[in-house]
């Protein structure tokens, strides 16, 4: 299959992009951006001199949307000055919220959901002409993998490249189900070509991105059967392995893996290849099996800590990061004392921490009540914050003195004479630039860290 490239039409109109959220929707926008210059759409940093603002949002927590409605707020107060300007929401809001926001509150022209960005170009005209409109149709096929993204905000050197859409785990708490749809995964030859364009366009890291990019499947059905025998099957080790091979200068990253379904083999094809970067993402929500069961998340604590065990023991230089909610329905001090200890004993690289935020249509919702006072979600979100940042204070330490190579990705933001980069594990690293540019790859003797940076001395 041969990516599309978007030839942009002459006469450009300009498209304001503002993106909210995970990775995945980050991503989007890229598609999105790639979609409309097709239609003559430029994108602009300035939203004053915008024809069209598209938010593409969040719903995964309550303050997510709080933080998008605000800006819709601005930007119509932007329309009063301009009446022209058209205003469009994007992704999970545009799902969750459907006409509400067109019909109700009043605050956009367009709604268009994550599996109906083809159509935009269509809605977009039915609005010229004053009307509003909105798709939130979900598809249960729809993966854009023709689609070559224009690559925004970027710094040349890293890229996104979505490898699946939706989720089928329906985790008690997570509304992700509901705004992405059904899981599918992408053509397997669109996202080599993507990997391999990437890499001859100059970059030199590429992320791997789904929901659970573990069960990715390319003609293998979810029973794990070969679904045409006649066609190449593929898993996600051995998509793993594909894109290594594009280039051994190529770096890959992948995000998320779910520990219900990350396999030994996974972990074998990131060890076998140095430019598989040593960094597994395994967002664990809670330390204790019961308040797991409660999530809906399909593992125990011990079978978490068996993952966690296979990968020490096959990539013993693997950094690890998680995810962790406080003050989910029910959560007691023993079960929070539990993700403690677990945050403890494996002593996470890096971890994104959150209260709990009950979302609607959940499973969570229908079925518990959201009983932790808010106090006390915020008490104990602040003391495994602080257990975080003695964790990654203890890593960053035990890097002291050793040598790791880094790949240049800007310059810091505090000095031009400084560059950044992040070495297999994640850590990012400040280094005095001498002769290096962005996008080579640099070895570096660390020589001193705070909890969040590393920084280095640039080695022969
Ligand atoms: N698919 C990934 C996984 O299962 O690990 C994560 C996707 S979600 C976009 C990112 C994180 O948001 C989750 O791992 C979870 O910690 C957090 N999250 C999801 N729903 C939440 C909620 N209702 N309240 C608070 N945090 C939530
Ligand atoms: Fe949400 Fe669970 Fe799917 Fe992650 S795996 S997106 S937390 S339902």
């Amino acid at each position: 299959m041969t990516l599309v490239e978007a030839p942009v039409k002459t006469g450009a109109k300009k498209l304001y992009l503002e993106s909210y959220g995970c990775a995945m929707n980050f991503a989007d926008s890229e598609i999105v951006a790639a979609i409309l210059a097709k239609e003559g759409y430029e994108t602009t940093r300035n939203s004053e001199e915008a024809s069209l603002v598209l938010i593409n949002t969040c719903s995964i927590r309550e303050n997510a949307e709080q933080r998008v409605r605000n800006r819709l707020i601005h930007f119509n107060g932007t329309k009063k000055k301009n009446p022209k300007l058209m205003i469009g929401i994007l992704g999970c809001m545009a799902e969750r919220l459907k006409s509400q926001l067109l019909e109700e509150e009043k605050l956009v022209d367009l709604v268009v959901g994550p599996d109906a960005y083809r159509d935009l170009p269509g809605l977009i005209d039915e609005i010229s002409d004053g009307r509003k409109a909105v798709n939130v149709l979900l598809s249960r096929e729809e993966t854009y993998a023709e689609i070559s993204p224009i690559r925004l905000n970027s710094n040349g050197v890293t890229a996104f490249i979505s490898i699946m859409r939706g989720c089928d785990n329906m985790c008690s708490f997570c509304v992700v189900p509901f705004t992405r749809g059904r899981e599918r995964s992408r053509d397997v030859e669109s996202i080599v070509h993507e990997a391999t364009y990437l890499y001859e366009q100059g970059y030199r890291e590429v992320t791997l991105l789904g929901q659970n990019v573990d069960s990715y499947r390319w003609n293998i059905s979810k029973k794990g059967e070969i679904a045409d025998p006649s066609k190449p099957s593929v898993n996600f080790a051995q998509l793993l392995e594909k894109v290594a091979l594009v280039n051994p200068k190529l770096r890959v990253r992948f995000s998320t893996s779910h520990p219900k379904d990350m396999t030994d083999d996974v972990l074998h094809i990131m060890a076998k290849y140095d430019n598989i970067c040593k960094h597994i993402h395994l967002p664990v929500q809670s330390g204790n099996t019961d308040m797991l069961q409660r999530m809906n998340r399909g593992y125990t604590r011990g079978w978490y800590q068996d993952r966690i065990a296979a990968i020490r023991r096959i990539m013993p230089t693997c950094a690890i990061s998680t995810d962790i909610i406080t003050g989910f329905c029910g959560e007691t001090d023993e079960e929070h004392a539990d993700t403690i200890s677990l945050m403890k004993e494996v002593g996470y690289e890096f971890a994104y921490m959150f209260k709990y935020s009950e979302r609607p249509k959940t499973l969570a919702e229908r079925k518990y009540e959201d009983d932790i006072p808010e106090t006390l979600k915020q008490s104990r979100l602040e003391e495994i914050i602080e257990i975080q940042l003695t964790n990654s204070h203890r890593r960053n330490r035990e890097s002291l003195g050793q040598i790791c190579e880094v790949l240049v990705e800007g310059h810091s933001k505090k000095s031009p004479d400084e560059l950044y980069g992040r070495n297999s594990q994640n850590a990012v690293v400040v280094f005095p630039k001498g002769d290096q540019q962005i996008g080579s790859y640099a070895n570096l003797l660390i020589t001193d860290c705070t909890s969040a940076t590393l920084m280095g001395q640039l080695i022969d």
